[in-house]
């Protein structure tokens, strides 16, 4: 079989530091800030000579948190619950054969100071250090297809918690707001989409969890479907 090498012109530097609790697709959290910076030779601005007059991009990438667990031709869609089989082509599913993704995101910005060239985004559904193998302007001519059929994806998911955050929760986000401004916000849908593995949904009583968000370490319960955030503190 023919191979190719693939090198990647960049990184993204994102909040989610974890799988756990990344949404589904790009852009259901639009402050889900991240920076793509770029690498090597593509440093150079005349790369992206042209970009600054596109307001979304399509970003391919490696899936590169899972790309070592390997592909099976019927994976389990979360959306159905976890027990129905799909074939991987028929998915978003990130084990498949190769192991690129693709999403498209928002161009907030175009950075370039003392060399170090990146571009700042939003509404991404990327975990940090997530190698970006190309970049492609959005082009809604063509890439919007409102009559299209999206099989058992047709919909976004209805999902959405209540949530509810402590008083130490609450003074932590006021006091970062300097440098995290959305930070209660970004928490709030991302708990809000209800992250948890599709076989704990059904289960009732207290459930406690935790999850990474930059260098936050953020602590919740569930209980009845309501998300309260108990705690959050430094790493
Ligand atoms: N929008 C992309 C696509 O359709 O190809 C990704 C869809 S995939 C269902 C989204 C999930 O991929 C996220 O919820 C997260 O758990 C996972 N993910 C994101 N970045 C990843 C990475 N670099 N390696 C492995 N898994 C990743």
């Amino acid at each position: 079989m023919e191979t190719y090498q693939i090198s990647p012109i960049g990184t993204i530097r994102s909040p989610y530091k974890q799988k756990f609790a990344i949404p589904r697709q790009p852009r259901l959290i639009p402050e889900a800030r991240a920076q793509l910076e770029f690498s090597g030779e593509f440093k150079r601005e005349e790369f992206i000579r042209g970009l600054v007059d596109f307001s979304h991009i399509w970003l391919l990438f490696r899936f590169h948190g899972t790309a070592d667990k390997g592909w099976s031709p019927l994976v389990r869609p979360p959306r159905l619950g976890g027990n129905a089989k799909k074939g991987v082509f028929a998915t978003r599913a990130t084990f498949r054969p190769n192991a690129i993704g693709m999403s498209a995101v928002k161009l907030e910005d175009i950075c370039y100071i003392n060399g170090k060239l990146w571009l700042e985004l939003s509404g991404i559904d990327l975990l940090d250090g997530t190698p970006i193998i190309d970049i492609k302007p959005y082009l809604p001519y063509s890439d919007s297809i409102p009559e299209a059929i999206a099989g058992f994806a047709d919909t976004r998911s209805e999902t959405e918690l209540e949530v509810y955050f402590s008083e130490q929760a609450t003074e932590f986000c006021i006091k970062q707001q300097k440098k995290f401004p959305d930070l209660h916000q970004f928490i709030a849908k991302v708990l809000k989409q209800d992250p948890r593995p599709a076989y704990k949904k059904s289960k009732g009583g207290i459930q406690n969890y935790g999850m990474c968000l930059y260098d936050f370490n953020i602590k919740w319960k569930i209980e009845n479907n309501i998300n309260t955030v108990l705690e959050i503190s430094h790493q």
